[in-house]
């Protein structure tokens, strides 16, 4: 894996979680050139980041404030929290946005209610059941399956 660069520039993007979203995620980035560090607490879950994945990978709880600062979240300019946990995503894009001051910060929520409850603070959030339903409905209405029931 390669140094990242602009460490200290406000460049990095910060995901954690290394799962199947956050290590395609991170290919996807570094691909583009774009400084990226990768967070999680199972080593061998860096194993899905691709041979040509040039960005640092931190192996630690991401709800723990060291591993975060071992991440260098304040020199961070985006954090992407996708673990496999609510919870987590959620206390790890709150400590991002208001204990490192990180400016954009989205986090995964699988739970639809929440969603809005996290917007007010400032948090983006994508929320996979939602975008799959826009995906389908919007799916559904180009087929043609209801004009042949009219
Ligand atoms: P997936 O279910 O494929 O989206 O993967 C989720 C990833 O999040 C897994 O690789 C988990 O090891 C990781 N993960 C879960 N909880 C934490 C945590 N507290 N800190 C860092 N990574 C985590």
């Amino acid at each position: 894996m390669g140094l990242l660069t602009n460490r200290k520039t406000k460049e990095n993007t910060i995901i954690i979680g290394c799962g199947r979203l956050g290590a395609n995620l991170a290919n996807t980035l570094s691909d583009k050139g774009r400084s990226v560090l990768i967070v999680d607490n199972d080593k061998g879950a860096f194993r899905k980041l691709s041979s040509s994945f040039g960005g640092i990978v931190v192996s630690g709880d991401a709800t723990e404030i060291k591993v975060l600062k071992e991440a260098q979240i304040e020199n961070a300019a985006a954090v992407v929290a996708v673990t496999n946990n609510d919870n987590t995503n959620i206390m790890v894009a709150q400590m991002a946005k208001e204990l490192f001051n990180v400016q954009h910060v989205i986090a995964r929520l699988y739970d639809p209610e929440r969603e809005c409850v996290y917007r007010e603070f400032g948090i983006d959030t994508i929320c996979p059941a939602v975008l799959s339903a826009k995906e389908i409905d919007k799916l559904l209405n180009i087929s043609d399956i209801w004009e042949d029931s009219i």
